[in-house]
This record gives structure tokens, C-alpha cells and sequence, in this order.
């Protein structure tokens, strides 16, 4: 029997370093593509304007080289902040996003060269609505259009500095229209996308830590638990304490009454333990018959109280099952985080402890203490 109890101790290193639903990977997924994205767009950006921005110097066109290489210069720039985590994404998409749509609306008013400068403006919806998202991709696509609109049509006499025909320029702006829906649509799947397989994650996860039976968490679940407590233990300089609790003779219950009864009867036991600790401890099934209790700032003589009203408890129950009544009892371990050094160590204290239970007869807790 001791051999059973030491194996389901060393599995939970293995199950807990084993599932990372909740590592950032699966929180922060979308963050961590835009941030990708961001990169890319910074690299790009840089690998254009700054050989463009060369080209122009040398041929003397003094306002669109200078354009073109301050963006280029602030590319680099915010990749090797992106890069170094120096910079929050909000400002660091906002630093790659205007500088370059100011960029393309002087492509556009200016013509760049031989009036092809224009053509970069169909890169601007994927580039913003991939860095911003949806809602706010669309409301600087709207002010871009709208730019473009006043620059082209309203306040041409003004701004626009090149010469396009009237059909190039109604062109112009509705292939805009039309490449700014298609990547809208894109953004906004993928955004629906991202939104589904969050929920998703979050049931899964809460499935993976609980026990479909009694609903406990299940032993997966309780470790994370167990972590978090003993850590704030640490922090706090106080106790905790573990109990973990044993059907007695829980295979005669299946052999006599049946495996639908035996189950009926770990329900119970397990809506036993719930009542009888507190909001604050956490109550979960450790494996076939086994409960495990987590006491948060309780030392050993508080969680030997505790240990034992449950036992009592479970002894008053009557579980009926067709046309039985089960009686059962339990063992139980009560260990503190005064005697261990590791969470380890202080579950191995508790399964001992229960185990001298057992040997010394069961329906007892152990270490057992006069008080
Ligand atoms: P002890 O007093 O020494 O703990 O004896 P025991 O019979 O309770 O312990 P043992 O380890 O020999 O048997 C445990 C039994 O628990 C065997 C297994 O079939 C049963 N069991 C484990 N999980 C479940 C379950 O989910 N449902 C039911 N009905 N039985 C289960
Ligand atoms: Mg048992
Ligand atoms: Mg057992």
C-alpha cells in the first residue's frame, strides 16, 4: 500500500510541469503577433525607405529623402525598442503607424517619382489593421481616406502638388476602399478567431483541473493551488497545512454495493469535506478514494481540528444507494509547512501521516495530538 501512496507523489511534478494551459503562449497570443507583425512592419519599413530615402538624396529630391529617411531612421529605432522590450506596443505601433501614413499622404500629394509614389498606399491597410485591430485599424483608415480625399478633391489647389487625371484618381481611392474592406474582413475573422479560442482555452483549462465526479478540483488543479498558498506562506512567514484523507476500506464498498455506489459514496465524501472548510481552504480529490485539503494560514493543531470534524462528519452520513444505506470512515494525515522545505516534502509528511492512520487501525487522524 505504502508503495501506491509514493508513486501518485511523484507524479505531480510531472503533471504540473507537463500542462501550461496558462502560460502566456495561450494568453497573450494575439499580443504576441501583433508584436511579431510589429517587427516585420519596422524591418520592411527600414528595408524600403531608407535605400528610397538614399536614392532621392542622390538625385537631389532634398523633402522626400528626408521623409523617407527619418522614417526609416525611427524604424530601426522602435525594432530595437520592440526588440528589447523598452516600449509598451500602444506607443510602439503608434510611432510605426503615423510617420508612414503621414509618409503616404505626401506620396500622394507630392506623386514621389514619376508619380508612382501614390501605389504605396494599398500596403497601408494590412499594416495598420494587423498592428491596431479592427475598430481602431478602421478609424485611421477612415481619417487616412478621408486625408486622401481632401488632398485629391477638395483641397487640391493647396496640397496637390502632382498631376493626375480625374479617372486615376476616383481609381486611386476606390481600389483603396476595396483593399482596406478585404483586410478589414481578414482582421476581423481572425479577431473572432482569437476570441473563440480564448473561451475555448478557459473551459479547457478549468476542465483539466477538475474532477468530473465529485467536481474538486482534481489533483492537477490543486497543485497550482498549492503552489500559489505556499508561496504567499513563504511571503507572509505563517502556516499552512495540508490534510490528506483516505477511504477506509473503500473496495469492500465496490465489491459489495457496486462501482455506481462506490461513486455515489465519493460524491458524498466529497460534498462532506466541502461543507465543513472554509471559503478559504481548497478541498480536492488526489486520486481514486484520496482527498487532499489545503489550509491556508492554519497551523498543524488548527488542521488537526479540522481533520477531525471532517472524519466525524463522514461518520454521521448515511449514503443510500438503492436499496442500501453505506456507512464509511476515513484516515486522515495532517502535516505543516513548519517540518518540510518543499511542497514535496509536505505532501510525502501528510501521505505519511495517513498511512500511520491506517496501520494503527483507520477512522483516525494522525499525528495524533492531545488537546
Ligand atoms: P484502505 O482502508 O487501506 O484504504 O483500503 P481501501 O480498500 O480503501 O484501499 P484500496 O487501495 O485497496 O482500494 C481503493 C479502491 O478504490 C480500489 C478502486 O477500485 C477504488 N476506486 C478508485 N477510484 C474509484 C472511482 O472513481 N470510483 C469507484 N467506485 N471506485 C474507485
Ligand atoms: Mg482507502
Ligand atoms: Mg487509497
Amino acid at each position: 500500500m505504502k508503495n501506491t501512496y509514493r508513486n501518485s507523489i511523484t507524479q505531480v511534478g510531472t503533471l504540473s510541469s507537463k500542462y501550461k494551459l496558462d502560460s502566456p503562449s495561450v494568453k497573450d497570443s494575439k499580443l504576441l503577433r501583433q508584436k511579431y507583425i510589429l517587427k516585420a512592419i519596422s524591418l520592411l519599413a527600414m528595408a524600403c525607405t531608407i535605400p528610397l530615402g538614399l536614392l532621392a538624396l542622390s538625385k537631389g529630391q532634398n523633402p522626400l529623402s528626408f521623409i523617407l529617411l527619418s522614417v526609416g531612421l525611427l524604424s530601426v529605432l522602435n525594432y530595437f525598442l520592440t526588440l528589447k522590450n523598452k516600449i509598451s506596443y500602444a506607443l510602439a505601433s503608434a510611432i510605426a503607424i503615423y510617420p508612414i501614413v503621414l509618409l503616404m499622404l505626401y506620396l500622394v500629394a507630392y506623386g514621389g517619382v514619376n508619380n508612382t509614389g501614390a501605389l504605396w498606399i494599398y500596403a497601408l491597410p494590412a499594416v495598420v489593421l494587423f498592428l491596431h485591430g479592427f475598430k481602431k485599424g478602421l478609424m485611421i483608415l477612415s481619417i487616412f481616406l478621408l486625408g486622401m480625399v481632401m488632398i485629391l478633391f477638395v483641397a487640391d489647389t493647396i496640397f496637390l502638388h502632382a498631376v493626375y487625371t480625374f479617372d486615376y484618381k476616383i481609381r486611386l481611392i476606390l481600389v483603396f476602399i476595396l483593399d482596406s474592406a478585404l483586410t478589414a474582413a481578414y482582421e476581423y475573422s481572425t479577431e473572432n478567431l482569437f476570441g473563440k479560442m480564448k473561451l475555448l482555452t478557459e473551459e479547457l483549462a478549468t476542465i483539466a483541473e477538475e474532477d468530473q465526479l465529485t467536481q474538486l478540483r482534481n489533483r492537477r488543479g490543486v497543485h497550482h493551488e498549492m503552489e500559489r498558498v505556499y508561496e504567499q506562506t513563504k511571503r507572509d512567514d505563517t502556516h499552512m497545512s495540508l490534510i490528506m484523507c483516505d477511504i477506509d476500506y473503500f473496495k469492500d464498498v465496490n465489491d459489495r454495493y457496486g462501482h455506481d455506489a462506490g461513486d455515489q459514496v465519493l460524491i458524498e465524501v466529497a460534498n462532506v469535506i466541502k461543507n465543513t472548510i472554509r471559503k478559504t481552504d481548497i478541498a480536492a480529490r488526489w486520486g481514486g478514494e484520496e482527498f487532499l485539503v489545503v489550509l491556508p494560514k492554519t497551523n498543524e493543531k488548527e488542521a488537526y481540528l479540522v481533520a477531525e470534524k471532517i472524519r466525524k462528519n463522514i461518520l454521521d452520513i448515511l449514503v443510500e444507494h438503492e436499496k442500501y444505506q453505506i456507512k464509511v470512515s476515513l484516515s486522515a494525515g495532517v502535516a505543516d509547512n513548519k517540518y518540510t522545505s518543499s511542497i514535496e516534502g509536505l505532501i510525502k509528511l501528510a501521505d505519511s501521516y495517513m498511512y500511520e492512520a491506517k496501520t494503527r487501525g483507520r477512522n483516525l487522524t494522525c499525528p495524533k495530538m492531545l488537546y
